[in-house]
């Protein structure tokens, strides 16, 4: 049995589906002549030019057009007879076909790479795509491909990119297990939002592992069994009927308010990454939307920062689609882990630390005003926030709040129609925000607190890291005085604070987070109707009470012990 970090509940058994790409190891020694060494070469080029085509037909089930397109960049890439002569010509100098494609495609990425504009930036990857496809045909190597997965299997993977997990195929995806990450990584939340049983973190799983043996994933707790015995594969279907089972039983709560025994209400929204997200909030029975994290729709797409009009198209069908009940949208957040194709971060020793969120929209200030204005022009179509991620000063707060004034003053001079009922928050991700809260909260409408970032930055622990994943600690005392001073510094002013990272769809700390006075907690959807059976069950009176011993108590087991106590 293997161990790893339980990060979209669920349980799954089935066939492997390893994704492993293929290590490429360049020849030295010159083999065959030279006419045998072209034939190589051409015969990959074709199978490159065929592979890309059929890859683009399965994707074509599950992705726009506009999702689409970067196939058609590969097949121009693969078609290129300038690209295919030179590497002709380097043969005939004497190489093998993988050396010649090998240093062809490395000068040519160097130059693209080199370049300031974005578009010829974008061709570098588009190379090392085209080139490494090629270098496995030479190489006699398979390429994994999800697309072409058609039948049901657990998929076993180092991780997967936010652009692996656009291709999966929710029939046929029981569940997957990656190697690395912690539950926040975004592998992670992509799985709950997909609402597919995932097990992340799980040393060893790679090397244990191949495609066709069979597993059971108990992503409940955390576990996988390899090669289980008939009595483990009896034990876990029941596990897993029972499991579903539940899931159904709070379907009855999904209109139910959201209030204690003592009739304090809380508000219970979902976290979405898009328009095809909103579905799924309603059905669990969200009361809003809590996090619209916008930066999907930066990483979805391929050649440029998504224009205004395709902005101010997903945010009107977001705000539409919860037929008036509030919907929170974050500003772009990139940086750290969470990369573009068309702009090339600057090289940081700490990424987490450096050039993101609205760090960088406060410098690149004309991506950020076609943001705010595509919300400004959607805030009419139902009930807007607007949150700034990773707010660090007052000033910052500030600035970016008078820049949506500028764009929506711009707008309603040229005659288009702005909300005037649109409140204006931040999130509180950062230790120095969260001490500093009363005096923020002049300023902002409301708070978000992402405790994701907000554990990794006040125990300095890398959140992508399953070395340091044990001090992602959310009942540590420390991180529940930040929270109090976050609600309380809100609360003086008059003003609401929400909390958006995973912790808010904790069943351990809903009891402390409600004695603490939350008002808002936003998870994802498929967390929504236990919580809201947990809030349901509790007196607020009491809670405040454990809240208060929390606070008191030496390290996270402590509070842990507490809940339990209180709860039985
Ligand atoms: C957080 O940091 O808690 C959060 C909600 O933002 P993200 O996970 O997208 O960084
Ligand atoms: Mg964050």
């Amino acid at each position: 049995m293997l161990k790893g970090i339980a990060a979209s509940n669920g349980i799954a058994i089935g066939k492997v589906y390893k994704m492993e790409s293929p290590k490429i190891e360049i020849s030295m020694e010159v083999t065959g002549t030279e006419e045998e060494r072209l034939q190589v070469f051409r015969n990959a080029l074709a199978k490159t030019v065929s592979d890309i085509e059929a890859v683009k037909e399965r994707a074509s089930v599950n992705l726009s057009a506009e999702e689409l397109a970067i196939f058609d960049a590969h097949l121009m890439m693969a078609n290129d007879p300038e690209f295919a002569s030179q590497i002709e010509e380097m043969i005939r100098s004497g190489l093998n076909a993988d050396k010649a494609a090998k240093d062809v495609a490395d000068m040519m990425i160097g130059m693209f790479e080199s370049m300031e504009d974005a578009y010829f930036k974008e061709r570098a990857a588009d190379i090392k795509d085209v080139s490494y496809r090629l270098l496995c045909n030479i190489l006699g190597l398979t390429i994994p491909d999800l697309t072409a997965i058609d039948e049901e299997v657990v998929i076993v993977a180092n991780d997967l990119t936010p652009s692996d997990t656009a291709q999966l195929n929710k029939k046929y995806t029981l569940g997957f297990i990656t190697e690395i990450g912690g539950r926040t990584s975004h592998s992670a939340i992509m799985a709950r939002s997909l609402e597919i049983p995932a097990v992340v973190g799980c040393t060893g799983i790679m090397e244990n592992v191949k495609s066709g043996d069979c597993v059971i994933m108990d992503a409940i707790e955390g576990k996988v069994i390899l090669s289980p015995s008939e009595e483990e594969v009896k034990e876990y279907t029941a596990k897993k009927e029972a499991f579903l089972a539940e899931r159904e039983a709070l379907k009855v709560l999904k209109d139910a308010k959201s209030v204690t025994t003592d009739g304090h209400e809380v508000e219970l929204a979902g976290n979405i990454g898009g328009p095809k997200d909103v579905e799924g909030v309603l059905n669990n029975g969200g009361e809003g939307v809590g996090l619209f994290r916008t930066e999907f729709l930066y990483m979805n797409s391929e050649n440029d920062f998504p224009s205004e009009e395709e902005q101010f198209e997903a945010y009107k069908a977001v705000l539409e689609g919860m037929g008036g009940k509030k919907v929170v949208v974050r500003t772009l957040d990139i940086g750290g882990d969470k990369k573009l194709n068309y702009f090339t971060f600057p090289e940081e020793m700490n990424p987490f630390l450096g050039y993101r969120a609205i760090r960088f929209c406060l410098d690149r200030r004309d991506v950020f005003r076609t943001q705010l204005r595509a919300l400004a022009r959607a805030s009419v179509y139902g009930k807007l926030c607007i949150m700034f991620p990773m707010i660090a000063t007052v000033d910052e707060f500030k600035t970016a709040k008078a820049l949506y004034e500028e764009e929506k003053a711009k707008l309603l001079a040229e005659g288009i129609a702005v909300s005037d009922d649109v409140q204006i928050g931040m999130m509180v991700e950062i230790p120095a925000a969260a001490v500093l809260a009363d005096q923020f909260a002049k300023y902002a409408d409301f708070f978000s607190i992402g405790t994701n970032d907000l554990i990794q930055y006040s125990m300095a622990a890398d959140r992508m890291s399953e070395k340091v994943s044990y001090l992602y600690q959310p009942l540590n005392p420390s991180l529940l005085r930040l929270i109090k001073s976050t609600i309380d510094g809100a609360h003086k002013h008059g003003k609401w604070t929400g909390m958006c990272g995973e912790m808010a769809g904790d069943a351990m700390a809903a009891p402390v987070l409600l004695g603490l006075g939350l008002d808002e907690f936003s998870m994802s959807a498929t967390s929504i109707l236990n919580t809201r059976k947990i809030v349901r069950s509790l007196s607020y009176a009491d809670m405040k009470e454990l809240a208060e011993k929390a606070l008191q108590l030496d390290c996270e087991a402590d509070v842990a012990e507490l809940v339990r106590e209180t709860l039985k």
